[in-house]
């Protein structure tokens, strides 16, 4: 989608910290990090949010899961624990409108939000 910041990511339009990347998922550093690891996992295809999936991307949602589990694996967090948070519409605050999980980990969670 044109004006799409992430889509701009996918494309390298605009610069990012990529830290995994494969044919249907990207994830990168998140801009303003909430915590010492804040990683945006997001799929390819631009989808809006949550009440936008159509159920041919349930397959997509669900692996984007097994990679924030590689990523966790990779980057030494998987034992000590992580968050996800997925932002769904204007109530929840969601800035940008293309889906992405928010993986967040390296310190007590308990209190952060994204
Ligand atoms: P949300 O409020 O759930 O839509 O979250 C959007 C997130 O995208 C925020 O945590 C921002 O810091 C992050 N963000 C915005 N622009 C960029 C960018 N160019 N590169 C990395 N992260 C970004
Ligand atoms: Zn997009």
């Amino acid at each position: 989608m044109e004006d799409c910041i992430f889509c701009k990511i996918i494309k390298r339009e605009i610069p990012s910290e990529i830290v995994y990347e494969d044919d249907e998922v990207i994830a990168f550093n998140d801009v303003n990090p909430l915590a010492p690891i804040h990683i945006l996992v997001v799929p390819k295809k631009h989808i809006d949010c949550i009440a936008h999936l159509a159920e041919e991307d349930l397959p997509l949602i669900s692996k984007i899961y097994g990679v924030i589990n590689k990523i966790a694996e990779e980057k030494g967090f998987k034992e000590n624990g992580f968050k996800v948070i997925v932002n769904s519409g204007k109530d929840s605050g969601q800035e940008v409108m293309h889906i992405h999980f928010h993986l967040l980990a390296g310190t007590n969670l308990a209190h952060i939000n994204a």
